[in-house]
């Protein structure tokens, strides 16, 4: 697998402070932050800090306090949403999946019916 990493992407670019954000958490692991192109009233991308590609290359690579700092803050900015009638995850890696930014990323998504996980 190739998870090499294009520190140019606009993720990157947020984290270093060059785009703006609005912030739901920011932790030492991760940052939470709204996404622009909201796809439910409640649409949140949670990011680590580290230069990571996808979920799985996060998993792969990253160290424990890292992949535990980031579970943390999802945890955390679960408890600030209201997503108690439910809520979707999702981590799109590379591109059958449509991942637009390599910078890995969870979406959480909720706020209204979802709708069915794909569409065929
Ligand atoms: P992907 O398709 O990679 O899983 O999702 C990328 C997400 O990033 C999309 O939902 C898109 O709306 C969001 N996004 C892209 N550029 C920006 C940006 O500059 N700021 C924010 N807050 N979200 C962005």
């Amino acid at each position: 697998m190739d998870y090499s990493y294009d520190p140019t992407n606009i993720f990157a670019r947020i984290l270093r402070g060059e785009i703006p954000n609005r912030t739901v958490l920011e932790t030492e692991h991760a940052l939470a932050f709204e996404d622009i192109h909201p796809q439910a009233p409640v649409h949140v991308l949670v990011i680590p800090k580290g230069p990571y590609v996808s979920l799985d290359h996060f998993l792969r690579d990253a160290g424990a306090e890292e992949q535990l700092g980031f579970w943390a803050a999802v945890s955390e900015v679960c408890g600030r949403l209201d997503l108690e009638a439910g809520a979707r995850f999702i981590a799109n890696s590379r591109d059958h999946a449509h991942q637009e930014v390599p910078h890995y990323h969870l979406h959480i998504l909720g706020g209204r019916p979802l709708g069915p996980m794909l569409v065929r």
